[in-house]
C-alpha cells in the first residue's frame, strides 16, 4: 500500500490533523469546538476506507486481541465493514482500532 500515492496521501493526511486540531485551539478561545468535523477520526475512516476497496489482499486477518474483530466474526456485518475495521489494525494500534 506504500507503493500507492492515495495511501500515501491519505496517511498523512491523518498524520497531519491532530497537528492542524491542536494549531486552531492554540488560536481560539477556551471551549470552542475546533474539530466540529472530528478531522482526526474522519481522516482514519478514509484511510481505512481505502485500504478496505482498493488493497483487500493486505487487509490482515482478525486479530485475537481485538474485541472489536472478535465481535465482527460472531455478528452478522457487511464483508467491507469488517474489512474497514481490519484495515485500520494496519496502522491504528488495537487499543484506538477497537474504538472506531
Ligand atoms: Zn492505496
Ligand atoms: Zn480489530
Amino acid at each position: 500500500m506504500w507503493s500507492c500515492q492515495e495511501c500515501t496521501d491519505l496517511y498523512k493526511a491523518m498524520k497531519q490533523a491532530p497537528e492542524v486540531v491542536d494549531a486552531a485551539r492554540a488560536e481560539s478561545e477556551p471551549g470552542v469546538d475546533c474539530d466540529p468535523f472530528d478531522t482526526v477520526v474522519s481522516s482514519q475512516i478514509h484511510l481505512a476506507r481505502h485500504i478496505a476497496t482498493r488493497h483487500t489482499a493486505e487487509v490482515p486477518a482478525m486479530d485475537q486481541g481485538c474485541d472489536r474483530c472478535k465481535s465482527d466474526m460472531t455478528r452478522e456485518m457487511p464483508v467491507v465493514l469488517v474489512l474497514e475495521h481490519r484495515a485500520r489494525h494496519v496502522f491504528a494500534p488495537p487499543s484506538i482500532a477497537g474504538l472506531l
